[in-house]
């Protein structure tokens, strides 16, 4: 087995002092060199190769020199003879894809750049042979290896594991692996979307020629609707399903079947999928209820429907689902839902997670006129998810705008990372429920206690992605025919027309307070405006046109303020008076929005509901019952556009950083027993990340915290450690500006009274230099298992909490980001010299946020940080009091997975 000794592989190397070395792939007669090779190595190395000072070097060699060129595979570095051997590096090819690779190297040759040059070549190989990821585990004293792999110029990948860090890189790295990884699993998710929304022929399992129930519903709306393929009834109890002859199985079926729609009884499911499987069916519409959402016994079936589905690459829409749903402009094409009415076609695709719900938009949205281009109910969404129909959206021309319902997250970074992407040209609108996704999470911190108290998790994300999210289903509808029938505005300059004084001024003030401005006109607008309405009229910003205006009037008081290029967007009211018709109002609106000078979104609002439906007839443009839900709407997408206009911003680099040093120390900590690091540990672990904390010294006794003092600069905090002891204020644990070493030798005394009075066990005193005088914020960071890491920044340190004046950001961050967090403060003011104070340095209180935001995004191990506080003076910004917790974590894989 195996193939032939591959002597092509075979190759000089020059190293970094110019020398060569001569690269072969191992033969098994090399065992007895391997054997000296592994004697030649120094101490250390040895420990690092084999994680034992005293390991079986005999076996060692022996598996070494076993080999077969494609599963395993070894390279060794000769110098002086075929058998004197410098270097080894070998892979082992384990899980699907995966390989572990170790190396080892002679200390005289060790920081010559062969081991970079072994794994460049191990790499080419394994990529041949079916390896696209290399897995080493390195002690983690030797994070000098880590930096061989990252010199390699792959992108590597570090997490610390108790003991060890763990590292993983892919092997292919020209043109950049991830976004390679990105488009192969973008088509995948394309590829598996259109089997739903463009099969060619569909079964109907279940199909029943009783109209009113699902399966008698979904036959019926399929043969309905303008599906230009075949549609076959499986029924094993009839002839004929509504005029169509009836299979009793779909094996009986002759044709191909590209989609299966199923419609029996849970308990049949997994039969009837096991069936299409048999049959080579890519894509299931599971309809039955009765599976996750009912409980255990639920769960247990739909793990084996999964199962069932996984093991022959069948994908699944639901189960406990409306159906799917595709139009054309001009006609419903695919009607594969059991819903009794179908939407009007149009531009957007929706994605809704209850059915009902999506049942009840469908009709919401046929009401204001909003069509679809495609529609699922995705149920419980046990394969395919709201992002795989982003994926799909994002190249169909037939979609503009993409709505969702969602009431949970399958993965959410995968979503942030889709919808930062497609945000950018389709706009995206979610009304997600508020139920809390973070109620569970531990609390051992005040950013913590902070961050699950609420859904701000949630909003972070939507915001730092570009998301639209609106709080109510008539919002949602209300944005979204905005985004579907008029174009973007390129400002959040608003103009209001009206015919009543009343309603104008609520615009106005709710166009305030949606982030929206209404301008004063200037004097050639106003003239010209004079010049066909009343003489009463209002020429200021709301045009208030008074109760005699007319439809004309609107018409050309639309037609002034569009063509004025101070103004971004429009709101006409139309309150009904006695005289003027609402028909004809509509009809002005309607033939304005026709001869617009220039594009800008124009929302009429027409105050009654009989009168909006006349607007509405003309589908001209979405239109409102109140001039607030107009305002809110153009807010939202103003914001939108806002954050679509912002220059798409790299990750910032942090130079200096020293994540492998840092891995070193977290897979060390993991080993032993503490959740929560030691000062020590907490110093090194930020220094590595250069987030600044004052000078310290820890004292084991008051004596020699008063020689730490003397050693200091200037006056000195002192705080008493120990394990309980947590929130040192309020245990009389901490003293601040204590000057020379009498007096804090003298606090420390006291304070060890105060403490054996209150009977707390103390540690280490930490002596610590004075910040500047300056505003102390809260910089935390909390892991929680769906998002990663989340980062809170709130001016007032301990206060923060009780201030809820905070901002919150999913890690990584960008520098943007950064800026905007301390900027949505409502405190922002302390920081630029609120009464006379001098302002902060800001840029070094951005460049801590960032630092910390690179650190818990590089290592996952890191479950909860406060830095509380961090003062931020006009010197910077330095971390005063510090507490981390790490616990063993799994880090995001950087691969998108086409399996969820
Ligand atoms: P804890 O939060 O456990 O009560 P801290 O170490 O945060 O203890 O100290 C409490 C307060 O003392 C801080 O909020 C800060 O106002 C002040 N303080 C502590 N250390 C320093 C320091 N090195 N420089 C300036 N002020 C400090
Ligand atoms: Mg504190």
């Amino acid at each position: 087995m195996g193939a032939d000794y591959p002597a092509y592989r075979e190759a000089d190397v020059v190293l970094h002092d110019g020398s060569t070395v001569h690269l072969r792939p191992v033969r098994p007669a090399d065992e007895a060199a391997l054997l000296n090779l592994l004697n030649r190595l120094g101490e250390d190395s040895r420990t690092f190769r084999f994680f034992s000072g005293a390991p079986n070097l005999e076996a060692a060699a022996r598996d070494m020199a076993e080999v077969d060129y494609e599963g395993r595979y070894g390279l060794v570095a000769t110098r002086g003879g075929d058998d004197s051997l410098v270097g080894h590096g070998a892979y082992v090819r384990g899980a699907p894809g995966h390989a572990e690779v170790a190396f080892a190297i002679v200390d005289e040759m060790q920081g010559q750049g062969l081991g970079t040059i072994l794994l460049a070549h191990l790499a080419e190989v394994a990529g041949e042979n079916g390896v696209s990821l290399f897995v080493a585990e390195v002690l983690p004293q030797n994070h000098r290896m880590v930096e061989v792999f990252r010199e390699s110029g792959f992108p590597v990948e570090i997490a610390s594991i108790p003991g060890a860090i763990e590292v993983q890189l892919p092997t292919s790295f020209s043109g950049g692996a991830v976004g390679r990884f990105e488009d192969r699993d973008r088509l995948a998710a394309r590829a598996a979307v259109r089997h739903f929304l463009e099969p060619s022929a569909v079964a109907v399992v279940g199909a029943s020629r009783h109209r009113g129930t699902v399966g008698g519903e979904v036959f019926h709306n399929l043969l309905q609707s303008d599906f230009g393929g075949v549609v076959y009834p499986v029924n094993p109890a009839t002839e004929v399903v509504q005029s169509v002859r009836a299979y009793p199985s779909v094996e009986a079926i002759r044709g191909e079947v590209d989609l299966a729609v199923i419609a029996v009884p849970a308990e049949g499911v997994t039969a009837a999928a096991r069936e299409c499987a048999a049959r080579g069916v890519p894509a299931l519409v599971v309809l039955s209820a009765g599976f996750a959402e009912t409980g255990e016994q639920g769960a247990a079936r739909e793990r084996e429907l999964v199962e069932t589905c996984r093991a022959a690459g069948m994908r699944l829409v639901g189960p406990n689902c409306l159906g799917v749903l595709t139009a054309e402009p001009g006609a419903v094409t695919l009607n594969a839902t059991f819903a009794p009415g179908a939407p009007p076609p149009g531009n957007v695709g929706f994605v809704t997670q209850s059915g009902a719900l999506g049942l009840a938009l469908i009709d919401l949205a046929a009401d204001r006129g909003l069509g679809v281009s495609s529609f699922a109910s995705i149920g419980n969404r046990a394969d395919i998810t709201a992002n795989d129909f982003l994926e799909y959206w994002e190249s169909d021309p037939a979609t503009g705008v993409a709505l969702l319902y969602i009431e949970s997250f399958s993965d959410p970074r995968r979503f942030s990372r889709l919808a930062r992407r497609i945000g950018r040209r389709k706009p995206i609108v979610v009304v997600k429920s508020g139920r809390s996704v973070s109620g569970g999470r531990a609390t051992g911190s005040h950013t913590g206690a902070m961050l699950s108290a609420s859904d701000v998790t949630v909003d972070a994300l939507f915001e730092q992605a570009g998301v639209i999210r609106t709080e109510t289903l008539s919002e949602l509808l209300d944005v979204s025919s905005l985004l579907a029938g008029q174009p973007l505005p390129a400002g959040g300059r608003v103009g209001i027309v009206t015919n009543a004084g009343g309603p104008g001024i609520m615009c106005a003030d709710a166009c305030e307070a949606a982030g929206l401005e209404v301008p004063e006109l200037p004097d050639e607008v106003r003239e010209e405006l004079a010049g066909f309405l009343a003489p009463e009229a209002g020429l200021g910003n709301p045009v208030d046109m008074i109760a005699t205006a007319t439809a004309e009037q609107y018409r050309r008081a639309i037609g002034t303020l569009a063509a004025h290029e101070g103004i971004d967007a429009l709101i006409a009211i139309f309150i009904r008076p006695l005289l003027t018709r609402a028909e004809d109002v509509a009809d002005a609106v309607r033939q304005a929005l026709a001869e617009l000078p220039r594009e800008i979104p124009v929302l009429p609002v027409f105050m009654s509901g009989r009168d909006r439906a006349a607007m509405a007839a003309t589908e001209a443009a979405p239109v409102y019952l109140y001039p607030e839900d107009a305002a809110r709407a153009l807010g939202r997408v103003m914001r939108h556009v806002e954050w679509r206009e912002r220059p798409e911003e790299p990750l910032p680099e942090i130079a200096d950083a020293r994540p492998d040093q840092a891995a070193g120390l977290l897979a060390e900590a993991l080993a032993g027993e503490r959740q929560w690091l030691g000062h020590e540990q907490i110093a090194e672990l930020l220094g590595c990340y250069g987030i600044a904390m004052p000078a310290w010294r820890l004292a084991p006794d008051p004596e020699a915290a008063a020689r730490a003092a003397a050693e200091l600069a200037g006056p000195v905090a002192l705080k008493a450690q120990g394990a309980g002891i947590v929130h040192k204020t309020e245990l009389g644990a901490v003293r601040v500006g204590l000057a020379g070493a009498d007096e804090v030798g003298e606090a420390a005394r006291a304070m060890d009274e105060r403490l054996a009075a209150a009977g707390a066990t103390r540690g280490a005193f930490l002596v610590q230099e004075m910040a500047g005088a300056g505003v102390e914020l809260l910089v935390g960071v909390v892991g929680d298992p769906v998002f990663g890491a989340v980062l809170a920044c709130g001016a007032g340190g301990t206060q923060a909490e009780l201030l809820g004046d905070v901002g919150v950001r999913i890690c990584p961050i960008t520098r943007a980001e950064a800026a905007e967090t301390i900027r949505s403060l409502a405190t922002f003011p302390l920081l630029t010299g609120f009464r006379g104070s001098d302002p902060v340095d800001l840029a070094a209180l951005e460049d801590l946020l960032l630092r910390v935001s690179a650190m818990v995004h590089a290592h996952a191990e890191i479950a909860e940080l406060d830095l509380n506080p961090v003062i931020a003076s006009p010197a910077g910004a330095v971390a005063v009091d510090a507490r981390i917790r790490i616990a063993p974590a799994t880090p995001p894989s950087p691969w998108p997975k086409t399996w969820r």
